[in-house]
């Protein structure tokens, strides 16, 4: 059906994105999200992926999902809080409680979903949220619903977010300090040990949202709280099932009294049927291979440093000037340009590699960038591959460092 003059002003938005070069296409995977896998019918060397460890399409993840959905059908059929509470649900939430060594932990259907409710549910309107300037989109839309004040602090600067503090601190409102464990546009990693000190200082519930940091930082991938040693002085952790755990999901750690409230008061909870049985063995079974495979995650770290380091003698600008530096997988390809970054992140594809092209709004003006992710399941000669590609293409698109 043609666009009605209703939704006219919809048509006028894309076409302000064709104009700035921005307008994307959906690149359609066509078989499984692997190291080197097919995108609109071509063959890629994948690096754009959050599949960090390789267990999206690992057998032994496969067939916990088979067997689950074979027992338990593909359904819960209902919300948590009505009849959608399965044995396995329960199972999982209590192999991430033990995992993360926190007293109890609620799943939600996606990480989005975990921020946005928990932040939403856990203050009200008298209350104050301080807010790293990068944090993800799911925490400040769980703030907005929240009705709190929201007072955000300059990227990772804990003296700016004690000035906040402050300045609010005779204020009776509760206050909560929220950051990123790791930032995905930049993959640095948020200062959890000094908001958490702070938050101590001022009497503020600390939060953590490690999305990026789950299956990736800290022992086993504990997540950023294990990185920086600081066990029981978060009071919620936030983690993600739909990265590196390789499913999908979002889960909150913290005090049994935590999650019950969630229980009672989070509309995702309270409100959106709860995850098939499948995903939920899935995750169980992911989370036994984190405790015993740590040599993933070594070759995860392996792959980042040879990755980064290649890419910096080649002359990219992979963060660390006008950006942020990467301390994680993710990482960068500064261009600045948006339209610029999307021709890029379009040559590679052709040439055989899936980059993320990432312009404004997602990153600010003028640090438009290709954003690669590379996982432990690469090997060697694909990233030489990569590497070779991405250096005759960017030399092409004038886009190297003068070295
Ligand atoms: C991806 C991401 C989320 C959302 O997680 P999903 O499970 O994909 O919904 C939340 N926070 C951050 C920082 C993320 O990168």
């Amino acid at each position: 059906m043609p666009s009605r003059p209703q939704l006219a002003h919809l048509t006028a938005a894309l076409n302000e994105l064709r104009e700035k070069g921005t307008y994307f296409k959906l690149r359609i995977l066509e078989d499984q999200q692997a190291p080197v896998c097919h995108y609109d019918g071509r063959e890629v060397i994948n690096l754009a992926s959050n599949n960090y460890l390789g267990l999206a399409n690992d057998p032994r993840l496969i067939e916990a999902a088979i067997n689950a959905t074979r027992k338990l059908g593909v359904g819960s059929g209902a919300v948590r809080t009505i009849a959608g509470t399965m044995r396995i649900h329960m199972e999982l939430e209590e192999k991430i409680a033990a995992f993360k060594n926190v007293e109890a932990c609620v799943v939600f259907q996606s990480g989005f979903t975990a921020n946005a409710g928990t932040v939403s549910s856990i203050l009200g309107k008298e209350d104050f949220i301080l807010s790293d300037e990068l944090n993800h989109a799911s925490i400040i839309d769980g703030a907005r619903l929240s009705r709190a004040k929201i007072k955000v602090f300059r990227h990772k600067d804990a003296a700016h977010c004690e000035e906040l503090l402050k300045e609010i601190q005779n204020d009776p409102g509760k206050k909560l300090i929220i950051t990123d464990g790791v930032f995905s546009m930049d993959g640095d990693i948020g200062p959890v040990d000094k908001l958490a000190a702070l938050a101590e200082k001022y009497g503020a519930i600390m939060m953590v949202d490690d999305a990026h940091a789950s299956g990736v930082l800290g022992r086993n991938g504990r997540g950023s709280v294990d990185h920086f040693g600081m066990h029981g002085r978060v009071d919620v952790q936030v983690g993600t099932l739909s990265k590196a755990i390789g499913a999908l999901g979002g889960y909150v750690c913290g005090s049994r009294d935590l999650i019950d409230y969630l229980y009672h008061r989070a509309r995702p909870f309270l409100f959106s049927t709860s995850h098939p049985p499948s995903v939920a063995a899935t995750c169980i079974k992911a989370f036994e291979i984190l405790e015993t495979e740590p040599e993933r995650i070594e070759r995860l770290w392996s792959n980042t440093r040879y990755l980064q380091s290649q890419l910096q003698s080649a002359g990219f600008n992979i963060g660390g000037l006008t950006t942020p530096a990467t301390e994680t997988p993710i990482t960068p390809l500064i261009i600045g340009d948006g339209r610029q970054t999307m021709e890029f992140s379009r040559a590679l594809f052709d040439a055989g590699i899936l980059g993320t092209g990432i312009a404004f709004p997602t990153v600010p003006e003028g640090k438009a960038r290709v954003r690669l992710i590379v996982t432990s399941e690469h090997t060697r000669p694909q990233l030489d591959r990569a590497l070779e590609t991405l250096t005759t293409i960017a030399r092409k698109a004038g886009i190297l460092n003068a070295a």
